[in-house]
């Protein structure tokens, strides 16, 4: 007899699409035999990290035969000191996504569910999708969450919510004050994580670090990571900050190293340079404008967004995303379509360096003027 593993799983897994990644360069390279490509797909710091990150990597190599610290003591030390909080609220993951999908399965069971809102980052239907929970997800309000739909959404078996601040893809974002207001509504036995991967990006007036609210509300967790502002997405490193008790609930079910000493070590070292951070988040703004300003030459719409990317609406008359991303493609240009986020009719641009910039929304025009 033949083994059919698909009936061996349950409905959650069964009906679940895997994470669409960006394209890789090399993929397209190979594919279409391009060699100036731009990759404007994945939301990475087109800066790159701070070159004491790149140093500690280089030191790092020496020491491959080792296992890497399994407590990440000097990191989580450091992350302490940064945000206030004593090192067992920290609890480290192979890019926040490893934290997000730890939370899940610590709190979350096939009787549960899960809330968040339509159009929010992928992962949150996707772990609670692999757990067989049942997920929940709000209508958005002018793309954003819709923090009083959410609210109203949680019943007796919601165990977790995700709030993605600012989200991914939309770069939309709730501000302090309705954020409070929704924590004070929702009940103890509710566990609500606030994602917080771009929040060294955003700069508008009542937008929050909501780690200080955690002496406030025993049922938060908040995430952030390396990947994005920091530059250091190749090397998965993220965390989140909790009360001492779900941090050490959360270090019972992560593997014992799943965090490696290149990336430990690098987070150290860019966590310390500050300067280079700054950077980074300058040529951002200065990106982000760029790509604004010349949207708006386009006549070309765009929710508005405090990341460090944009979802554009493909004018009518270029036809559906769907072309518009594979002409971009051969136009040497990588940008991320987003109709599994239910917006199909956007495109999601990263903002990156001024000539990358320049160079896909000459890119676009012409894809556009084409059809
Ligand atoms: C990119 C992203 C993350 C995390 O990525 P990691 O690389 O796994 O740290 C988390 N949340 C949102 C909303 C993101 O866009």
């Amino acid at each position: 007899m033949s083994c059919d593993p698909l009936s061996l799983v349950h409905d959650g897994v069964r009906g679940l699409t895997p994470y669409q990644p960006g394209k890789p360069i090399e993929e397209l390279e190979r594919e279409l035999g391009l060699s100036h490509i731009v990759k404007l797909a994945s939301n990475e710091s087109p800066l790159g990290p701070s070159p004491k990150a790149r140093a500690m990597v280089q030191v790092c190599l020496d020491e491959l035969s080792r296992y890497p610290d399994g407590g990440g003591t000097d990191l989580r030390g450091a992350l302490a000191e940064r945000h206030g909080v004593p090192g067992a609220c920290i609890t480290l993951g192979n890019g926040s996504n490893d934290v997000l999908e730890l939370i899940a399965r610590l709190f979350v069971s096939r009787e549960h569910d899960v809330v968040f809102s339509e159009h929010a980052f992928a992962v949150y239907p996707l772990v609670t999708r692999a757990i067989g929970a049942r997920a929940v997800a709000t209508r958005a309000r002018e793309w954003g969450h819709d923090l009083d739909a959410m609210a109203d959404a949680i019943g007796e078996d919601t165990r977790l919510v995700f709030i993605a601040n600012p989200n991914n893809p939309t770069g939309t974002w709730n501000d302090a004050e309705s954020l409070e207001g929704f924590l004070d509504k929702v009940p103890d036995r509710v566990i609500v994580v606030i994602d917080q991967a771009y929040a060294e990006y955003v700069d508008a007036p009542g937008y929050a670090d909501c780690i200080p609210w955690l002496s406030r509300y025993g049922n938060l967790i908040v995430t952030r990571t390396f990947s994005k502002a920091y530059g250091l997405a190749a090397l998965r490193v993220g965390y989140s900050v909790s009360s001492p008790e779900i941090g050490e609930l959360l270090n019972r079910v992560r593997q014992p190293f799943n965090v490696n000493s290149l990336a430990l070590a690098a987070a150290v070292a860019a966590l310390e340079d500050d300067e280079h951070l700054a950077r980074s988040v300058a040529v951002n703004e200065e990106g982000m404008q760029q790509l604004r300003a010349g949207f708006d030459a386009m006549g070309i719409g765009y929710i508005p967004s405090v990341g460090n990317f944009l979802c554009f609406e493909v004018p009518r008359s270029a036809g559906d995303a769907g072309r518009v991303y594979t002409d971009l493609l051969h136009e040497g240009v990588i940008v991320r379509p987003v109709g599994g986020y239910g917006l199909p009719g956007h495109l999601r641009v990263t903002a990156g360096l001024e000539d990358e910039n320049s160079l896909f929304l000459q890119a676009l025009a012409r894809v556009i003027d084409a059809r």
